[in-house]
């Protein structure tokens, strides 16, 4: 099945009151942030995002994006390979300082629209993306090329830990000085 790019960016209010549906993909290229940090193992992301209106009349645009990603193990150096995936309902806002009259959601994350009043697609399901990632990347113990066993120079030696005490008689000669 041929996959089609989802558009750059929607004006929410029209796309919800159409219930517009995309379900596509955005391409490698222009995710750049994204493969700052870690490898796309495909050359697109998939993401599929619906257009609504809920029962407080507030624009929703909800999806998911998934990716298949290839990281760096912060153990052993090696390449992981990761499925991120991640889940997003967002209400655009005019202006982030401007009260609405109705509290919003806390299920819903506030977007602000650009200057034309539209939502850019493409940066938030990479923002979203980015949110998704492990903070630390890492092999399961039993994956990772480095056992648990390379890693005792990580740990501190004993005499490390241990408080250094002050002498009483060092402040003394300190007050004397
Ligand atoms: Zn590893």
């Amino acid at each position: 099945m041929q996959k089609v790019k989802i558009p750059l960016s929607i004006a929410p209010a029209k796309a919800a009151l159409k219930r517009m549906t995309y379900d596509g993909i955005i391409v490698k290229g222009e995710l750049s942030r994204l493969s700052e940090v870690a490898e796309l193992l495909d050359d697109h992301v998939n993401v599929s995002i619906e257009c609504g209106i809920d029962s407080q009349n507030l624009v929703v645009i909800q999806g998911t994006a998934t990716a298949s990603l290839e990281l760096t193990c912060q153990r052993c150096g090696n390449g992981l390979n990761q499925d991120v995936k991640s889940e997003f309902v967002y209400t655009p806002i005019r202006d982030a300082a401007e009260e609405s009259e109705d509290p919003i959601p806390e299920a819903y994350e506030e977007i602000e629209l650009n200057e034309f009043g539209e939502i850019n697609l493409v940066h938030l399901v990479e923002d979203e993306l980015m949110l998704a990632l492990p903070i630390v990347a890492m092999h399961e113990p039993e994956e990772c090329s480095l056992t648990d066993k390379d890693m005792t120079f990580g740990e501190l030696a004993p005499e490390a830990t241990e408080e250094e005490k002050p002498n009483p008689f060092d402040v003394l000669k300190k007050l004397k000085t």
